[in-house]
């Protein structure tokens, strides 16, 4: 399996090459050369196995044997969700006729992130040892990246992990899972700025090749392929559970990098039977200003209740991009220069096979509150607001086709903003109810590459 850039000049890369890359040296994205598929009865055949065993079917054939052989995956793949709080991993539950919620907040750090976290830490660990390189993995995060990666990543061999983040701008509980584990090799940073400053800041040290060979840069952010493919798998399970392959779905995903519902988009792709992706924005509405009018504008970030969905640099929009432009590199890479500039037009071709697959929809600050006291009046279950954003969405969508939301965080991640929605105080579960007691340990940095460089340097184990 071949890996190549979604804007055409970088190298073509194996699979382990492009999860050690992130992003590629042309600036782009990697992906899959060609897509591989499964047979209506594989499909079907993932019904009732367990959530490991899909994950195992789902990804072996993008691998090209990088992580070992079957068996040797199947172990990495054990040890990445032993951790979870749920042994179904992705457990579903229904909210409404036709509505359905896909829970992907019990491992380690309550939100979706886990699922290819976890994976991918155990997946470094695998293929570092075979080389015996050692790679410095610098993340930027609104939240729960960061809390996931450091999680994923503690303790490991070879890795240095460093975690950008908005100084004030994540929830306490998003900022104490980064700030308390205690492994030497984590580490992390509060920037004076916001998510897109910090994001910026790290595109900047993965284009500046002299640093990024010099500490073996590798990025984990939600432009790793790899963090992609872990995440289609949910997709399978779920539709699956609802009676896909003979019968179709729609998924709505609560979206900000557009890497979850990308994975969704691979999974359609594979041949599971998906009608609509469903983009639901929080008020940061970008995606869904471009998907009504086709131009891609900037008008800078409002903070909201849903911080990790507070973003208008869509880092993963890149792909759906290159695939509606027929997989023409040089275009994507204009339109990317374009963005720099505060915006592009999406041309009426690639309009147009956007809308084959995606829709779109937004919820307000005031809709997502009213959404959190609603589904638990009527659904009684809990959500956190990025959830609420989905559910508002998906309302506005739901018809004969069965549509699954994306539960992306647990509630107790975001305790102040849905107990001021509904009153009820959302309990962190018993295995992390000591998070509030430990000790924090970051470093506030400003929001300038030459500092963040040095302070890297200094801090990482060569
Ligand atoms: C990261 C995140 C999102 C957005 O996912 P993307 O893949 O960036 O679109 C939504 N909800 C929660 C809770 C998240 O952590």
């Amino acid at each position: 399996m071949r890996y190549i850039s979604t804007r055409g000049k970088a190298p073509v890369l194996s699979f382990d090459e492009a999860m050690l890359t992130g992003l590629a040296r042309d600036g782009g994205l990697y992906l899959p050369e060609t897509v591989p598929t499964m047979t209506h009865d594989e499909i079907a055949a993932l019904a009732g196995v367990s959530y490991e065993e899909a994950v195992f079917r789902v990804i072996w054939p993008f691998l090209g044997g990088a992580l070992g052989d079957e068996a040797e995956t199947r172990e990495i793949i054990a040890k990445a969700y032993a951790g979870f709080g749920h042994v179904a991993r992705a457990p579903l539950k229904q909210l409404a006729d036709n509505h359905f919620l896909l829970e992907l907040f019990h491992g380690p750090t309550l939100a979706f992130k886990d699922f290819a976290m976890q994976l991918i830490g155990q997946m470094f660990q695998a293929v570092l040892k075979k080389t015996g390189q050692r790679v410095t993995i610098v993340g930027a995060t609104s939240g729960d990246t960061g809390s996931a990666a450091i999680e994923a990543f503690a303790g490991l061999d070879n890795v240095d992990v460093f975690i950008l983040f908005p100084h004030g701008r994540v929830s306490e509980v998003q900022r104490r899972q980064m700030t308390t584990p205690d492994a030497a090799n984590v580490h992390a940073l509060a920037l004076d700025g916001d998510f897109d400053d910090c994001q910026a800041k790290l595109k900047d040290m993965f284009n500046d090749f002299t640093f990024r060979d010099e500490v073996g840069l590798a990025g984990v952010n939600s432009i790793n392929f790899a963090r992609v493919l872990a995440q289609i798998v949910y997709y399978f399970t779920s539709a699956v559970a609802l009676g896909a392959p003979h019968r179709k779905v729609s998924f709505c995903v609560p979206t900000g990098n557009f890497g979850d519902i990308f994975a969704g988009f691979l999974a359609k792709q594979m041949g599971l039977p998906i009608e609509q992706l469903i983009i639901a924005t929080n008020q940061n509405d970008i995606l869904h200003r471009c998907m009504e009018s086709g131009a891609y504008a900037k008008q800078g970030v409002t903070p909201s209740i849903s911080p990790s969905m507070d973003i208008e640099v869509s880092s993963n929009f890149e792909r759906a991009l290159w695939w509606a432009y027929g997989k023409d590199g040089e275009a994507v890479a204009a339109l990317m220069d374009e963005l720099q500039q505060g915006g592009f037009n999406v041309s009426a071709n690639a309009m147009g096979a956007l809308t084959q697959t995606y829709t779109s929809g937004r919820a307000s600050e005031a809709e997502t509150r009213a959404e959190i006291a609603r589904v638990l009046a009527e659904s009684n279950e809990l959500i956190c607001p990025h959830t609420a954003c989905g559910t508002h969405v998906a309302r506005q969508h739901l018809g004969e086709t069965p549509v699954i939301t994306l539960a992306t965080a647990h509630p107790a991640k975001f305790p102040a903003a849905v107990e001021e929605a509904s009153g009820v105080h959302a309990p962190l579960p018993k295995r992390m109810a000591d998070l509030y007691d430990k000790p924090e340990r970051v470093t506030r940095v400003e929001n300038d590459l030459a500092a963040l460089e040095t302070l890297i340097r200094e801090r990482r184990v060569s």
